[in-house]
């Protein structure tokens, strides 16, 4: 027997019956029900519609091989009234959608299937009613828990819906973005080099590059360490403002802003020691940070790589 969590929606009335019926045919089809969730509202994603969905996510306990499931769920959506996905790659109102979310913890990415479910990460209806359920589950990716990633995409979701539209791509984790920036801030006070022109930030370590002449020596990491720590012991303020672009024209690289950027942008301060537009997630403080270390360092043709934890 194998564990599958399945999410199903509808936005076509009555949606509490289309779910009820949907779960009965799982029932019989898959194998035995373990868990349901709650059904959440949620306005339509990818498509524009008047009719909000219901959703949910379910636990089966399951004999059928993650191929069989997912025809045993087409041939369901079929059966109540669903012809096909997506209509010339749209989204349209729907009796029901089942999805395979996650099935043990294989892995699966074919034209047909994919296993963990794309939207797993993403959606906020998938995320709040698997948590309900299974609030412990480990999901990678994103390598969290169902509860911590409900948190987190609510936090996105809260982002997103702000004015603001500066270059962002990431799911930070606070300290370290903002461990980010005063490196940024201290590398380019020092050696003038500007900021990283390339950054790959993660919980554990980060890496920044920069364009440098030459490489750096043991003393110059060890003051760029000094230096950054100093500004995370001094406490200072992290805090942020909305201003148009036209303000800012000249103090910042517009450049880098996507050309559907909204009129605002967000400038993230570190104390007075740095300013940089950003709307990712920062720490209130920069104690909070923790200690600031260099684990690693390569030059190469004028590329200066900085490797950096942060420590407790
Ligand atoms: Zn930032």
């Amino acid at each position: 027997m194998s564990i599958a969590y399945l999410g199903l929606g509808t936005n076509i009335e009555p949606r509490v019956d289309h779910l009820r019926e949907a779960l009965r045919a799982l029932e019989q089809q898959v194998g035995i029900l373990l868990k349901c969730s709650s059904f959440i509202e949620t306005k339509p994603w990818g498509f524009i519609s008047k009719h909000n969905f219901l959703n949910g996510v379910a636990c089966f306990d399951t004999n059928l091989q993650p191929y069989d499931l997912l025809e045993v769920t087409e041939k369901i959506e079929f059966s109540m009234g669903r012809t096909h996905k997506s209509h010339e790659g749209r989204y349209e109102d729907r009796t029901i959608d089942i999805d395979i979310l996650i099935y043990e913890n294989i892995k699966i990415e074919s034209p047909r299937l994919t296993i963990p479910h794309p939207r797993l990460c993403q959606r906020l209806f998938v995320a709040i009613p698997l948590a309900e359920i299974a609030p412990d589950l480990i999901l990678t990716p994103p390598g969290m828990t169902a509860k911590q990633l409900s948190i987190e995409l609510k936090k996105q979701k809260d982002m997103e819906e702000a004015p603001i539209f500066n270059p962002h791509n990431k799911a930070e984790y606070p300290p370290m973005h903002t461990a980010e920036h005063i490196l940024n801030g201290t590398m380019n006070k020092i050696y003038g080099c500007g900021r990283a022109f390339s950054s790959h930030i993660e919980r554990t370590k980060s890496k920044l590059d920069y364009h440098l002449a030459e490489a750096l020596t043991e003393q110059d990491i060890h003051d760029i360490e000094k230096r950054v720590n100093d500004i995370i012991q001094a406490d200072l303020n992290v805090w942020t403002e909305t201003v148009s672009k036209t303000d800012v024209t000249g103090r910042f690289d517009l450049t880098r802003l996507p050309e559907n950027s909204s009129e605002n942008v967000r400038i993230v301060h570190v104390g007075d020691y740095d300013e940089c537009l950003c709307v990712g997630q920062h720490v209130k403080s920069t104690s909070e940070i923790g200690h600031f270390r260099i684990s690693s360092t390569r030059w190469n043709n004028g590329i200066q790589r900085i490797v950096f934890r942060l420590d407790n």
